[in-house]
């Protein structure tokens, strides 16, 4: 490997044991870390894969094919952004999970071209448009259709408000994991770089972290490949 790449692993898997750090000092055990590598090159990936990580977080579906349709990678790969209906049929042989599913024509898409496919509910737990998500009073029927469609549903994921600080997202949170319980859904993903400590507080199984790990995040694509 180059130097490079050695430097970019040490990096990786140095900012990762902080991570884990900061989850712990949270009060958080087994909570799992999704490194989210949007913007950021097929070489970030496998270093959070090499520094222990099974998975990574992808936010575009054009993104998605440039980096991972060449050659199945060693980890898998969730969809975590959100997702058109028409870009799923390009995603389906590349994504192992798809977190952002918040409504029933995604639903009924992704039982057609991906049976059976792992997915998390996507809640808006923030009022702030354009982030997707369900109301937190539509996720039942959405669940239920869902299984309906022979997805495995595994739990729920959200994200929390752009503006306010962490705190801001505690009574969101706090929603999302009552309703995990209430639907005896096992995965309840939420917690970023600046809100993972609230995340964990409120019962997160999986915090998303990107920048955290990887740094300010490019502006395009382009620019790190
Ligand atoms: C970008 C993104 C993240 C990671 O954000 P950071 O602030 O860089 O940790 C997590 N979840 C989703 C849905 C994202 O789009």
């Amino acid at each position: 490997m180059s130097a490079a790449g050695d430097d970019l692993d040490a990096m990786v898997a140095e900012r990762l044991a902080a991570v884990r750090e900061r989850i712990a000092n949270a009060g958080g055990v087994g909570v799992s870390v999704l490194p989210v590598t949007k913007l950021f090159s097929i070489d970030h990936c496998r270093a959070a894969h090499r520094a222990g990580c099974s998975a990574v977080g992808e936010n575009y579906a054009q993104e998605v094919v440039a980096k991972f349709a060449g050659e199945r990678p060693l980890f898998a790969v969730h969809f975590i952004g959100q997702l058109q209906t028409n870009k799923v049929r390009l995603l389906a042989p590349l994504i192992d999970v798809y977190e952002s599913v918040d409504r029933a024509s995604l639903v009924a898409e992704l039982a057609k071209r991906v049976p059976g496919a792992a997915v998390l509910l996507q809640v808006a737990c923030a009022d702030e448009p354009g982030k997707g998500g369900c109301a937190l009073a539509a996720v039942p029927a959405l669940l239920e259709t869902a299984v309906s469609a022979g997805l495995d549903v595994r739990g729920l994921m959200t994200v929390g408000p752009t503006v306010g600080g962490p705190e801001a997202a505690r009574a969101g949170f706090r929603a999302v994991r009552s309703l995990c319980d209430r639907l005896r859904l096992a995965v309840c993903s939420m917690g970023m770089t600046d809100d993972l400590e609230v995340g964990v507080q409120e019962g997160s199984t999986q915090v998303r972290v990107g920048s955290a790990l990887f740094g300010e995040r490019p502006v395009s694509a382009g620019s790190v490949r």
